[in-house]
C-alpha cells in the first residue's frame, strides 16, 4: 500500500517541501498570530509528525512569534510555510494553502474559535474549539 505524498511550496517557488502519510489533523486556525502572521482571516494548517516531512528545495525563515514557536517562510516571496512549537516538538504544521493540491486535505476542525473575526460565518459542520482542541471539547 503506497503512502499518499503531499507536495507543496511557496509562492515564488524557492522553497519546497514534501509530506508523506495522513495528516493527523487539517484545522482553520482563528487566533490572531495566524492572522497577523499570514494576512488572512484565518489560516488552514495540515498536522504532521516531523518524520513526515521534509523541506526539498531552499530553505526557509524562521520568526519567534511567541516563546517557544517558531513560523517559518520564505525570505524572497513571504509565504507562510509551517510551524513548530516547543511544546508539541514531534510535530509540524504545514499550510494548507501551500501544498500542490489543497483540495487532497480538506480541513477537519476549527481552532481558537474564540478570536474569530465577527464577520466570518461557516456551516461546514465542523467541531468548533475555543482555544487548542488537545484535551477540550468542542464549542460549536
Ligand atoms: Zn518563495
Ligand atoms: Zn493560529
Amino acid at each position: 500500500m503506497s503512502e499518499p505524498i503531499h507536495d507543496g511550496g511557496c509562492l515564488c517557488g524557492a522553497v519546497r517541501y514534501r509530506a508523506v502519510g495522513e495528516p493527523l489533523w487539517v484545522a482553520h486556525c482563528h487566533c490572531e498570530s495566524c492572522r497577523k502572521g499570514s494576512g488572512a482571516a484565518m489560516l488552514t494548517w495540515v498536522g504532521l509528525l516531523q518524520d513526515q516531512f521534509t523541506w526539498t528545495a531552499g530553505a526557509p525563515v524562521r520568526f519567534e512569534s511567541s516563546p517557544g514557536v517558531r513560523r517559518a517562510f520564505c525570505a524572497a516571496c513571504g509565504t507562510p510555510l509551517t510551524y513548530e512549537a516547543v511544546r508539541i516538538a514531534d510535530e509540524v504544521h504545514v499550510t494548507a494553502g501551500t501544498l500542490d493540491d489543497p483540495a487532497s486535505a480538506p480541513p477537519t476542525l476549527h481552532v481558537w474559535w474564540e478570536e474569530r473575526l465577527s464577520w466570518l460565518h461557516t456551516d461546514d459542520g465542523l467541531p468548533k474549539f475555543a482555544k487548542r482542541a488537545r484535551g477540550a471539547d468542542p464549542v460549536a
